[in-house]
């Protein structure tokens, strides 16, 4: 199968990791008989140097042009002077807004040779494998009206049923593939969104009969992802609990640099990138962790192409190479082998070649 991809590997450590995330794909593609193009494009602080805005047209046009769009990250404080309508964040949440990514999803696996650095007891971490569901384009970040003035502030929580249906159906099919549990996360004592929310739960749990399903407080999700967060499989959430929740969850598998995600349109189109950002404090030096971005590569492979096999092959790859004792900067101190970005890439690139 030939798919083309657009790659905006962004500011920082982006290229960096993209770079890892195209090699392993392409070893994927040696492996499995599949081609994948990669049409560059400019997004961010590389975009607003080189093109003087931070999503430049043509950017816009290789997206539409593409099967999935892979991204690094964008950002650094080399354009904090730039006014807020230039800076590079800006060009990412036009990305997100032009193409109607309205489902964000997150998963959060604990390795076992990762469980030293996770801030969590490393028996309570020990088996963690959830994913967040996030409705990404309503609720309190965009509803109207927005505003404040020296006297009072005003924002607004809107939702309509069809994007919270959305979102929960998305959740549910994606716990018939897991292991068929959803948590869904609202506040329905006290907010009339979380009620609607709530209601909505249960229609679509009615198509569901063989996945389990709860309603929970987000006050008390927040502390059982510290007690038990292994009991989870999949939680779905509104926008701005869901924001709060998954970084909240990100720390537990020990480093930013693990962790992969995806936000997706309606009709399955999507963004792939790593959870992080664009960590200009170790940019350059080739030891940015790759993982969360090849992760993102084996969400892509799935979601967006439906190459489930490949998608196992990345993420058992990667499985194994921790298992091997191997990982990056960040976890030195935890025992086993520091690599560079290139030679754990190498390392997961070769298990994908080699392993039939
Ligand atoms: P943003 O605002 O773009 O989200 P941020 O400041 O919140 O950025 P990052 O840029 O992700 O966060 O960096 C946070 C910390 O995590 C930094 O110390 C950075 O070095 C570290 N970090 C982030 N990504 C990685 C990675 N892939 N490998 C190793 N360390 C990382
Ligand atoms: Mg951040």
């Amino acid at each position: 199968m030939k798919k083309r991809v657009a790659v905006l590997a962004g500011d920082g450590i982006g290229k960096e990791v993209t770079n890892a995330a195209m090699a392993v794909l392409d070893a994927v593609g040696r492996r499995f008989q599949h081609e994948f193009e990669w049409v560059h494009g400019l997004l961010g602080g590389d975009a607003l140097d080189q093109a003087g805005h931070p999503i430049p047209e043509e950017t816009v046009k290789k997206c539409e042009e593409s099967d999935a769009i892979l991204l690094g990250a964008i950002g650094g404080p080399k354009w904090d002077h730039y006014p807020k309508e230039l800076r590079p964040e800006k060009g990412l949440l036009q990305l997100r807004k032009h193409f109607e990514l309205s489902v964000n999803l997150r998963p959060v696996q604990a390795y076992k040779t990762l469980l030293a650095s996770s801030p969590l007891k490393e028996e309570v971490a020990e088996g963690v494998d959830l994913v967040f569901v996030r409705e990404l384009t309503g609720g309190l970040y965009f509803g109207e009206p927005s505003y404040h003035n020296d006297e009072e502030a005003v924002d607004t929580l809107h939702y309509k049923r069809e994007e919270i249906e959305r979102v929960v159906r998305f959740a549910f099919e994606m716990a018939k593939q897991r292991r068929k549990k959803v948590s869904s996360v609202d506040k329905a004592n006290v907010l009339e969104s979380s009620r609607l929310w709530r209601e909505v739960v249960e229609e679509v749990a009615a198509d569901f009969p063989d996945v389990e399903y709860e309603h929970m407080l987000v006050d008390s999700t927040a502390m059982k992802l510290i007690t038990s967060p292994a009991s989870f499989d999949v939680i779905v959430t509104e926008n701005m609990f869901g924001d709060i929740l998954s970084d909240e969850a990100s720390v537990i598998c020990g480093s930013l640099g693990m962790l992969p995600s995806a936000s997706l349109r309606a009709d399955g189109f999507g963004l792939y990138e790593p959870v992080h950002g664009s960590a200009p404090d170790i940019a350059g030096q080739n030891i940015a962790n790759p993982l969360g971005a090849i992760l993102s590569g084996a969400m892509m492979l799935r979601t967006a192409f439906g190459m489930s096999k490949e998608a196992n092959a990345v993420e058992a790859a990667v499985r194994t190479v921790l298992e091997e004792g191997y990982s990056t900067a960040e976890f030195k101190g935890i025992g086993g082998t520091v690599l560079s970005t290139t030679e754990l890439t190498e390392k997961v690139v070769d298990h994908i070649e080699n392993e039939q």
